[in-house]
């Protein structure tokens, strides 16, 4: 996926044609403005790969790429924000309608940090697979009802156990319907590519999954490295070289990170996430996650489950702890304040362990 501004046509293309030739056979792009969606055309000149756009809130840009793209991803957790009137089969169907005349496949993305409010509510709130499964099917069977079937469904989560969970669930439900596999925000290497080693493994292993991302946190010169990574475990898998045999356990410090975007507004991100990881190296013997992501607008949402969140924003960086905000902090500034939280979560936890 490109992490370059999308309207930055120079800068995208230069990083479409890195992860092509690093072997990409899709290379995914956001689209967030009618900017963006004007610049898709453009980019389309420049390569041949296979382009596939990613929509985010808002739907009704399908109609500004659709001509230019093998491929379009909808989110069904980011239909309601626009036309909130408009029940979702309606954009689906228009969706469906708008891929078919200009030939495009589709993809219902479902994610663990943005899934269907309307799904959540139906179930309890420890239960972050169930809602996701049923989002999903609910969608496959409106795009069955529509005629259309040209699609696949992805459900990502950044923990891969979870990943294995939900896709195999799913699978079992509908073994017709193509999955893309990924773990998303994986994080930094070498702990994002085992933990998408280990969803690969244990799914593809199972024949289970038809196209794999790998997500990771590295600077947009070294994006090759996500394919290079999901080649040779498809290699691996292929020899039957299989390294993981357990499930992933998280006993210590989880350092979830986003592997950038179109959204990013401050390229210091990637520094950041590695800074994150230096700093906090000393706890690394403690169960505590903490998430580090690249942007305001998906940022609030999916550090939700970590104990400690950071998101970007052009100049300051917004912590939580839990669900709640501590406020943002200069870039420069914001990983004393994380230390400072990080040892209170630390030295709650031993007070915990010591009262046992
Ligand atoms: S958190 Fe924001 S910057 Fe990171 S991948 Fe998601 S949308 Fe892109």
């Amino acid at each position: 996926m490109t992490a370059t501004r999308t309207r930055d046509i120079k800068a995208t293309v230069q990083l479409v044609h890195l992860l092509q030739t690093a072997g990409a056979d899709v290379v995914r792009i956001a689209v967030d403005s009618r900017e963006d969606a004007a610049a898709i055309a453009d980019i389309r000149r420049e390569t041949s790969t296979n382009l596939s756009i990613d929509l985010q809130e808002n739907y009704r840009l399908a109609e500004l790429v659709a001509p230019h793209a093998d491929k379009i991803r909808y989110n069904p957790g980011h239909l309601y924000h626009h036309e909130r009137g408009r029940p979702w089969r309606d954009k689906v169907r228009w969706l469906a309608d708008l891929a078919g005349e200009f030939g495009c496949a589709l993809r219902v993305g479902v994610n663990c940090g943005s899934v269907d409010p309307d799904q959540r509510e139906q179930f309890a709130a420890d239960d972050s697979i169930g809602p996701m499964l049923a989002s999903a099917w609910e969608h496959c069977m409106a795009l069955d009802a529509y005629g259309f079937d040209q699609y696949c469904v992805s459900l990502k989560d950044s923990d891969p156990n979870k990943v294995i969970d939900l896709n195999r669930r799913f699978a079992a439900q509908r073994p017709d319907v193509p999955l893309h596999l990924g773990v998303t925000e994986a994080g930094m290497p070498p702990e994002g590519i085992i933990k998408t080693r280990i969803a690969f493994e244990q799914l593809i292993g199972q024949g289970i999954g038809d196209t794999i991302r790998v997500s990771l946190t590295v600077p947009n010169e070294e994006k090759g490295e996500e394919i290079r990574v999901g080649r040779e475990i498809l290699a691996d898998i292929q020899a039957g070289r299989v390294r993981s045999v357990v499930r992933f356990d998280s006993n210590g410090l989880n350092i979830i990170s986003c592997p950038s975007c179109s959204r990013v507004e401050n390229e210091a991100f990637v520094q950041l996430a590695q800074q994150v990881k230096q700093m906090t190296a000393y706890a690394a013997s403690h169960r505590i996650t903490i998430a580090v992501m690249g942007c305001r607008v998906n940022g609030p949402g999916e550090t939700d489950d970590a104990d400690l969140g950071l998101w970007c924003g052009p100049h300051y960086v917004n912590l939580k702890r839990g669900t709640e905000p501590l406020g943002a902090f200069p870039y420069d500034q914001v990983l004393s304040r994380l230390k400072t939280e990080l040892d209170a979560l630390i030295a709650e936890q031993r007070r915990a362990e010591s009262a046992l």
